[in-house]
């Protein structure tokens, strides 16, 4: 069909599987946030599709388990290396139809995706190598390939997302189809072509393209599939979890957050306050985020007024260029959906401290903003918004603090300021799957991530990912 282009980089609007690219019937438009303007059709996966890429990764299963992890290695360093590669177009066409930062892309995003691929083939090799040894018996625990793994990730950062599943994935002897987000499907499309490039033996990486309520609903309704691993909203989840239920199918569910930003009276403000401006990175489509500030009242008016120092100076913009910090919203339904809290909060009696409303810089753009004046009740407090936009609440005591930051549904992350020991008490009773301390967004490849409550089910990161992603099994060897 016919390529995707942008300036002088093209893309296949295919699918790929069992190595080749294959086109559809039917396609859908693409269009950029940046300026709305048409960027493609791509192929739609229709039932045959899918059943294709089944069949194909079911054949390609045999082989490429039987592999050690020591023989996958090299093919996967040779995966990342090709998406070092092409990483001028990795982060071009992830800024022209998901909105990213192109400064993002190519300094945390690009390099971020080979390590999550090259990581998990390098800690794959010790996954056999952990026995129990008791006066009885040795226990060898295995960990085997589970079969077909359906990977399904969203639009707000799709390499990152489709990389940081496929490499377990892949390490641990799975074949997998990777069904992208419609909103922002082309990174995955060229992952496709670096995976190809790479070698990678046909059927053990395939890519389906189409939208979540047809091709995604089709693929994790399939009993062949061996496990479903999902990032992206509570209601698609709930749908996923069912689909899986009646099969029995392990599912990773990784879900929004509504993640508190405590500042607690002895924090460093300053710092807490750059720390709070850099939430509306991505146009705060980022489910990590703390969006809730929750704030000291004897110290919320300087922290407001040096939080504003810092969004004042934020620059909206193209994110194509490098001095932009804030980007567009990836589509004008969610523009629509954004936009719509703020005026609901602001009709109920909330107040703006900053912002409200749509940015003069284009139709996709929103102006950073934060809404106070509220209640625990409300809905702008209990539902993601997923845009530039947060809330401000105030506390009077730890103990409020914590009861609010565990008032919703979400269990995410979180951050806390505060002196380190004060902070580092606060944060172990906020309920959530992970929280900084005086600090955001350290990871490690190897620590635990992922969310309780409303925010998900299942750890990923490092042996929580292989244990999703394997069957763990005992094998028992009595010592007479
Ligand atoms: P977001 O709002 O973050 O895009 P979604 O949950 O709508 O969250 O989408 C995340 C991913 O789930 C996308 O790839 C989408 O196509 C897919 N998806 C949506 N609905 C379904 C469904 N019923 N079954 C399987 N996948 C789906």
């Amino acid at each position: 069909s016919t390529p995707i282009v942008i300036d002088d980089l093209s893309v296949s609007p295919d699918h790929y599987i069992g190595g080749r690219r294959v086109p559809s019937a039917s396609g859908f438009e693409l269009h950029s946030p940046i300026d709305q303007r048409l960027l493609g059709r791509v192929a739609e996966g229709l039932d045959e599709h899918v059943e294709a890429a089944i069949v194909a990764a079911q054949q390609a299963f045999p082989a490429w388990s039987a592999l050690t992890a020591a023989e996958r290695k090299p093919v996967l360093d040779r995966f990342a290396e090709e998406i070092g590669q092409r990483a001028d177009a990795f982060c071009r066409l992830e800024s022209n139809d998901a909105g990213v930062l192109l400064s993002r892309m190519r300094h945390g995003v690009v390099p971020r995706a080979m390590l999550n691929i090259s990581w998990f083939a390098q800690h794959a090799l010790d996954l056999q190598n952990r026995p129990i040894e008791t006066e009885q018996a040795r226990h060898i625990v295995r960990h085997d390939p589970a079969g077909v793994v359906v990977i399904i990730t969203p639009w707000n950062a799709p390499l990152m997302l489709s990389t940081w599943k496929l490499g377990p994935a892949l390490a641990a002897g799975n074949t997998c189809i990777l069904k992208p987000p419609e909103w922002a499907p082309l990174t995955c499309s060229l992952l496709a072509d670096a995976g190809h490039a790479a070698g990678l033996p046909p059927g053990v990486f395939n890519v389906v393209q189409g939208t979540g309520a047809k091709t995604g609903a089709k693929l994790v309704g399939d009993a062949r599939i061996a496990r479903i691993s999902f990032t992206g909203s509570v209601p698609t989840a709930k749908w996923i979890a069912q689909a899986a239920g009646a099969n029995l199918l392990p599912c990773s569910l990784e879900l929004g957050g509504k993640s508190p930003f405590i500042v607690l009276e002895d924090a460093d403000l300053d710092n807490a306050a750059a720390t709070g401006a850099l939430m509306y990175r991505n146009a705060g489509q980022v489910c990590l985020a703390g969006t809730r500030f929750l704030v000291h009242a004897n110290i919320a008016k300087q922290f407001v007024a040096a939080m504003r120092g810092h969004v004042d100076k934020l620059v909206v913009g193209d994110p194509r260029e490098e001095a932009t910090e804030v980007g567009p919203i990836v589509h004008p339904r969610q523009v629509e959906r954004v936009h719509g809290f703020v005026q609901r909060a602001v009709a109920g009696g909330a107040r703006l401290l900053w912002g409200g409303g749509p940015h003069p810089f284009g139709a996709q753009y929103f102006q950073p903003t934060m809404v106070t004046g509220l209640q625990q009740s409300d809905e702008i407090v209990q539902n993601e918004v997923f845009g530039p936009v947060l809330t401000l609440q105030t506390f009077g005591s730890d103990e409020e603090a914590i009861a609010l930051a565990n008032g919703t549904d979400y269990g995410l992350g979180g951050v806390c300021y505060g002196e380190t020991a004060h902070a580092t008490a606060v944060a172990e009773r906020v309920r959530t799957g992970f929280i900084w301390v005086n600090s955001f967004g350290i990871r490690d490849l190897a620590a635990p991530f992922g969310g309780i409550k409303r925010s998900g089910i299942g750890r990923e990161g490092g042996d929580w990912s292989f244990e999703f992603f394997c069957d763990v099994k005992d094998v028992v060897v009595p010592k007479k």
